[in-house]
């Protein structure tokens, strides 16, 4: 008798179906390593074949055929999650979005796409017309717009536009549900909180219409400072600083900048490094403020030349991670939020070489506050656990990083409406099974 898996790959022979056991592997798996924990979980885990659908129609015929053989079903974009967000806890088949890659329309202000457009390649587009991106994490040159709602959160620009979650941000989701006949569903306004950051637990989302931004010529510019807290209280003025139009602002403390081997020309040993993208429009009134505060400028790349190499985007937010666990792979992170600067401090001085700090600033409630990911050499988990509690007597939040449990990592909190959704989209329980602790509690 044939199995469950051969009827369905029988039935969607169409379809570019990958089962060769080491692609299959290499789709199984996301960035989770960062987190020792969640390498000791997750390493063994694989799907048992991926299927790359080209459009909604595909998606859909999919979607049918797992629901008929009960086989569970986890989306996958470029897979860089940290958290082993696409995994698949319990094999099944990966569904990768990385060929819908339709551009549906771009307008002032707003653009509707394909799940599987990648964030830069879609800015390239937007450009043309003087709009971009509100945000994007520091994977934009590889992260889909789909995995970034299902799976991200923050990211450069957010100093102007805050998180991901935040209204506005994310405009209207369309999906596909996991029933036995699938349908389309559009959200729109409010409702597309059902799948905001929901890990791809409730529904396939196939296009998505998200908000853009003003472009403005961006420059980069890295600037250093004797010491870490003044770097902060600059990095938190240009953050004030209304009449400088800036789109990242991420301090480092030292030993992070040596950590950034291709930037070692423009850093200073002992010094803490500030990264900035700020508009070049702006030059002559952010030199003015690295003057107040005693900075150096190292380093310059006009609009034009941003548009060659890489940028310095990618050592900030979770790829500062990533420099440093390249020199050193005891290396892991958490994610806090600090709310002000005196909690910087106060967190600073009281772990001092324990934690590497460096913030990046973000729009929360209106007000641009440091946040950042935190570097720490792994002891044990007892050891991480009294970091977090201790980040968190003194004021700071944390998104905790180390679980693939959507619940326990930054929210910590059920949310209702992407329980409710799940029971309405996905009643057989087969998309991204595990996640979602509300639905697994809920189920016994
Ligand atoms: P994936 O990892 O493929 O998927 C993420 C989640 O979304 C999964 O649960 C998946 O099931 C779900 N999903 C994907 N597509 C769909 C879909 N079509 N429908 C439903 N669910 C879907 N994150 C930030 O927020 N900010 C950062 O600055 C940042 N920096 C990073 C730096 C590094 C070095 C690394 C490794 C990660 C970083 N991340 C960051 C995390 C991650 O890169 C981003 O969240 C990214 O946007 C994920 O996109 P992806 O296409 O790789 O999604």
């Amino acid at each position: 008798m044939k199995s469950n898996y051969q009827n369905l790959i029988e039935e969607l022979a169409r379809l570019e179906i990958i089962t060769d056991p080491g692609q299959v592997a290499k789709l199984s798996l996301d960035y989770y390593h960062f987190s020792p924990i969640l390498e000791a979980q997750l390493q063994d885990k694989r799907a048992d074949l991926v299927i790359r659908p080209h459009n909604s129609q595909e998606v859909i015929d999919i979607a049918k055929t797992c629901v008929k053989y009960q086989i569970p079903l986890t989306v996958r974009g470029a897979g860089t999650g940290n958290y082993g967000q696409c995994v698949p806890l319990q094999g099944g088949v990966i569904l990768d979005t990385t060929k819908l890659t339709k551009i549906i329309s771009i307008e002032p202000g707003t653009a509707r796409v394909e799940a599987g457009v990648k964030m830069a390649f879609f800015d390239k587009q937007a450009r043309a017309i003087g709009w971009e991106l509100r945000m994007a994490p520091s994977t934009y040159r590889t992260a889909t717009i789909g995995g970034f709602i299902g799976g991200g959160s923050v990211g450069m620009g957010s100093i102007n536009y805050g998180q991901l979650k935040d209204r506005g941000n994310l405009q209207a989701v369309q999906l596909v549900t996991l029933e036995a006949e699938p349908k389309i569903i559009e959200l729109r306004g409010d409702e597309v909180e059902k799948v905001n950051h929901a890990y791809g637990t409730n529904g396939i989302i196939t296009e998505l219409e998200i908000a853009l931004a003003p472009c403005y010529p961006w420059a980069e510019f890295i600037v250093t400072f004797a010491d870490f807290l003044t770097a902060a209280k600059f990095g938190q003025a240009l953050s004030d600083s209304d009449g400088i139009v800036k789109k990242m602002v991420s301090v480092h403390s030292w030993p992070i900048p040596a950590y950034f081997t291709a930037l070692k020309d423009y850093l200073t040993t002992g010094k803490a490094a500030v990264l900035l993208i700020v508009s070049d429009s702006d030059r002559v009134a952010l030199e003015s403020l690295i003057k107040e505060y005693n900075g150096e400028l190292t380093y310059y790349k006009t609009p034009e030349e941003t548009q060659k190499g890489n940028s310095i985007l990618e050592f900030t937010w979770n790829h500062t991670t990533l420099h440093a666990r390249s020199c050193n792979p005891k290396i892991t992170y958490l994610q806090a939020f600090y709310f002000n600067l005196a909690t910087v401090e106060k967190l600073h001085n009281y772990f001092g070489e324990e934690i590497m700090m460096h913030l990046e600033f973000l729009k929360f409630q209106g007000k641009v506050i440091p946040a950042g990911l935190p570097l720490l050499e792994f002891t044990t988990e007892t050891r991480l656990n009294e970091i977090i509690a201790i980040y968190e007597q003194q004021g700071a939040a944390i998104a905790n990083p180390h679980t693939y449990i959507m619940e326990d990592g930054g929210s910590r909190q059920i949310n209702p409406l992407q329980l409710e959704f799940k029971q309405l989209v996905d009643p057989y329980g087969l998309n991204n099974p595990g996640k979602m602790r509300a639905w697994v509690e809920a189920r016994g």
